[in-house]
């Protein structure tokens, strides 16, 4: 039996669930598929239950820092009670709420494994193995996600890695963890498992957190190592064994070996569009989609699939892996999908409703270390790339009124890319304690293109540590 909705969407992540929230908003039906739980990777395996795994070492760490708080702490961070907030972070895994949510938006949710058939037709296929068709009249939304990349190191499948799923659920920290990464999983990770006392070495091939700005990855490695992490700039794992008595031993390329009780594989995503039926439509499968600016799936000639039925939003886009700016895709795939089933002008002007242009320059991202990392827009090197013609201005956080009081022997740095022929911010990274909650300033300025003279009307209050807005400005000169 068919059953037909304006719109099918397969995929229950954060970005699922705005895409179908936006289209009932506009008046359409929708169905949303999930195979697993409903709220996808970020509230089970990766946002959430991180973050709740590392606030409560930067708490500590926090209150240390200032005289008179200092003081009052007595003890250590209690392992236990940090891992029993994360599982409640994690919802317990169970997806009850959410389920409650899509029930009180009014979509209907289709438990099971979704795959294309045909254009607008998806199979559903229940864990007990029955069978449900749906067809979508208007558009059928991918948001699929991404898994965790094990890459093709010998013996590393067999010795059965943690991935970040692992990693994030453990209820066990391990004694020796060992990790195959440098990116943002792979800092976060040995932040909170050193500061959960294990001994962790990360093996970080391409260097910590690389494509940062190269200060953030300076101060973030010699942070790690003061907290006893093991941080190998340039280890490449040659192959891996997991031996009888249930440790890994990790051979590098250059010989040496690495054991440890439990590995951590964090080094990079892979699209779940493997088993999605795309070649019924054409596409290859266990590829990345790519899309147009209205976020149309593109067919191998270059245009949208079709007549353009076929959208794919966040992780499975690879154009941000990130929760907000996948939710940001969806807010515009909901609304141009409603806008073009009515028949309305479809608003794709740069700064446009049915577009996500801030994807390609102003993305914010926080890395939550121990110093917290807070960027949006572009790297001077990126911009440089991109043949933007620049200039670099850098602060010392330390040297805000702000910060002192914030915490003794607050360390932390600043830097502004400015775009000269344009004079507006193309880039701003922040380093140091709780840069985390200062970091939306700075997108506003990136996405208002606000012009530098502008911004000394936009005055930090004192003493705050935002006060470096003005100090960097006074650097760049009026
Ligand atoms: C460890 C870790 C920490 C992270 N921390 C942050 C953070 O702090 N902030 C941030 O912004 N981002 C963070 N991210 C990234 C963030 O998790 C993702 O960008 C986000 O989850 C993407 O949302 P999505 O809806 O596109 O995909 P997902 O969250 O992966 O959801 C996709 C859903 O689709 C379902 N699905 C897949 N295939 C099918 C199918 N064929 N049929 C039916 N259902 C299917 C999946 O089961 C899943 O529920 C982190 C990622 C990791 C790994």
């Amino acid at each position: 039996m068919t059953t037909p909705y304006d719109v099918v969407v397969i995929g229950a992540g954060p970005v699922g669930e705005n895409v179908a929230d936006r289209i009932v908003q506009g008046g359409l039906t929708v169905a949303i598929v999930e195979r697993e739980l409903v709220g996808g990777e970020c509230s089970y395996w990766a946002c959430m239950p991180t973050k709740a795994l590392l606030r409560s070492g930067a708490a500590l760490r926090a209150a240390r820092q200032v005289p008179g708080a200092r003081e009052a702490v007595t003890g250590d961070l209690d392992v236990a009670a940090v891992l029993a907030r994360r599982d409640a972070f994690a919802s317990n895994w169970q997806d009850d709420g959410q389920v409650s949510w899509l029930e009180s938006a009014g979509i209907p949710l289709y438990r099971g494994h979704g795959r294309l058939s045909a254009d607008r037709v998806v199979e559903v296929t229940a864990e007990d193995g029955t069978t449900t068709t749906l067809t979508a009249r208007h558009a059928v939304v991918v948001a699929t996600g991404s898994g965790a990349l094990v890459p093709d190191i010998e013996g590393l499948r067999d010795a059965a890695p943690w991935t970040s799923r692992e990693a994030v659920a453990a209820k066990q920290v391990p004694g020796r963890l060992a990790i195959i990464g440098g990116g943002v999983v792979a800092s976060e990770m040995a932040t909170a498992f050193s500061e959960f006392g294990s001994s962790v070495t990360m093996l970080a091939r391409d260097g910590v957190l690389h494509l940062a700005e190269p200060f953030v990855g300076e101060r973030v490695a010699e942070s790690l190592r003061a907290k006893g992490v093991s941080v190998r700039i340039g280890a490449e794992a040659g192959s891996v064994k997991r031996n009888d008595d249930g440790t890994v031993s990790i051979t590098l390329a250059d010989g040496e070996q690495v054991d440890a009780d439990e590995l951590l594989v964090a080094i990079g995503r892979t699209p779940n569009t493997r088993d999605l039926g795309l070649d019924t439509v054409g596409l290859t499968p266990g590829e990345w989609l790519t899309v147009d600016d209205t976020l149309r799936v593109l067919g191998a000639d270059g245009a949208p699939l079709g007549d353009g039925w076929l959208y794919a939003a966040g992780d499975v886009n690879r154009r941000v892996l990130l929760t907000h700016q996948g939710k940001y895709q969806a807010r515009a795939v909901g609304d141009v999908i409603v806008a073009r089933a009515k028949g309305e002008a479809v608003d794709d002007d740069r700064w446009g409703r049915h577009v996500a242009t801030a994807d390609e320059r102003a993305v914010p991202q926080v890395v939550f270390t121990d110093p917290e990392v807070a960027s949006v827009g572009l790297t001077a090197a990126a911009a440089e790339a991109a043949g933007l013609r620049i200039r670099v201005v850098d602060y010392d956080l330390a040297a805000t009124a702000g910060s002192s009081l914030h915490a003794e022997g607050y360390q932390g740095h600043a830097r502004m890319v400015v775009d000269e022929d344009r004079k507006v911010i193309a880039g701003f990274t922040l380093v140091g304690p709780d840069v985390a909650e200062m970091l939306h300033a700075a997108t506003i300025a990136v996405v208002g293109e606000v012009p530098l003279d502008r911004l000394w009307h936009a005055v930090p209050a004192f003493p705050t540590v935002s006060e470096v807005w003005l100090r960097l400005l006074e650097t760049y000169g009026r």
